[in-house]
């Protein structure tokens, strides 16, 4: 019989971190924002855990360069090419950032040319010291998933392996007897469409709250992907214990991100000299990596047994990523002093959360300038 569970899952949305007394700092300067994680699989990397997701889009070189600059993680997308990302390697140890936390991404379609390209760039241009790959799949509950997972753990015994997406701690175990971390989130998205077209997803709050449960008891980590609107969202993950957070649309509109500045010109209902006054408003594409925009660019065009679960997006164009990043460190820094926490590692042991009807006020948000 199908059943309904009664429990009412709940979304970043949904709840707020209450401010309390603890050891609260006098200022954010004094909190430490890095972490050191130590996988189950027995490497060790420092930062702070925050990753860009690994789409066509925001997964590209400049916007991996500015997160490890500034101590985070970093995905880069499965199109590039082995000359492609040993270049970004070379170029980036010349600029002094650190690779550490660098995630190649590979995904489940022709395993033999993936893995084969991990060898590679290992053989060629020396990937071999920190070396982190991120298999990506948009449903890692399909079988193939975890037997491509077996043969990349055999073949990079060493590695930092990260695995998704999954939306239910039930297949947590199971992928870290092999994988480090798990991408947990389904539907969630900014350019994400599965919930209109499958119906299935999970709201973020509980997932991450279930999946660390279990992935913690064994020594494993999560990864909050998908639905982060603001940087309040991800000081409610980190609370809530996940490890890792990984972000797209909130990077989507910077200059970092692939694809051009798109003008777009609007007239406006004002009138100089007899002529309507045209406004230009600045655009980026986002676009998500299931989208008919992505399947016709990588995979030549959708396939007929499929539909698609991604949206083609024009964001605002916002600028500097930089700005961005500092908005997001500022804010996990201002969430420690509210409730105590010394560092980030701190956050999910010093946090009290609370169910909320109305999360912000936004009777001012249309006259925002
Ligand atoms: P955002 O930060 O924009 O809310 O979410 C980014 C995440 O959305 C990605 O890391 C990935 O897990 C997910 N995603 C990317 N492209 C697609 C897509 O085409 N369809 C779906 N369902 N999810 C996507």
């Amino acid at each position: 019989m199908t059943q309904i569970l009664s429990e009412v899952y709940l979304d970043y949305s949904d709840i707020l971190i209450r401010p309390k007394m603890g050891v609260n700092l006098n200022s954010r300067r004094d909190v430490n924002l890095a972490r050191t994680f130590k996988f189950k699989h027995g490497q060790v990397r420092t930062g702070l855990g925050i990753f860009n997701a690994n789409m066509a889009t925001v997964g590209n070189f400049d916007v991996a360069r500015k997160l490890l600059g500034r101590g985070m993680f970093a995905t880069i997308h499965k199109h590039y090419t082995v000359d492609e990302i040993g270049n970004f390697i070379k170029s980036a140890s010349d600029e002094n950032i650190l690779l550490d936390n660098l995630f190649i991404t590979i995904g489940l379609r022709n395993i033999d040319a993936e893995i084969q390209k991990l060898s590679d760039l290992a053989a060629k241009y020396g990937w071999v010291k920190s070396r982190n790959i991120c298999i990506e799949a948009p449903n890692f509950y399909i079988p193939n998933a975890l037997d491509i997972l077996h043969r990349v753990r055999n073949k990079f015994p060493d590695a930092v392996i990260m695995v998704g997406n999954i939306a239910s701690a039930d297949i947590c175990l199971k992928l870290l007897d092999w994988a480090d971390i798990i991408k947990c989130g389904i539907g969630s998205g900014s350019a994400c469409l599965t919930r209109k077209q499958t119906g299935c997803g999970t709201p973020m709050v509980s997932l991450i709250l279930e999946c660390a449960d279990v992935a913690h008891s064994v020594g494993g980590h999560i990864c909050a992907d998908g639905g982060i609107v603001d940087a309040g969202d991800i000081c409610k993950a980190l609370c809530l214990n996940s490890d890792f957070v990984m972000i797209g649309g909130m990077f989507a509109g910077t200059d970092a991100t692939a694809g051009n500045i798109i003008e777009k010109h609007y007239e406006t209902n004002e009138i100089v000299d007899g002529k309507r006054v045209i406004q230009t408003k600045y655009f980026k594409r986002y676009y998500g990596m299931s989208s008919k925009y992505a399947n016709n660019k990588f995979a030549g065009g959708m396939s007929d047994y499929k539909t698609s679960e991604g949206r083609e997006l024009l964001i605002p164009y916002v600028g500097s990523l930089d700005k961005v990043l500092q908005d997001i460190t500022g804010g996990i820094a201002s969430c420690c002093t509210y409730i105590g926490a010394t560092s980030v590692k701190h956050l999910s042991k010093c946090a009290t959360i609370i169910r909320v009807h109305n999360q912000l006020n936004r009777v001012f948000e249309k006259y925002s300038v």
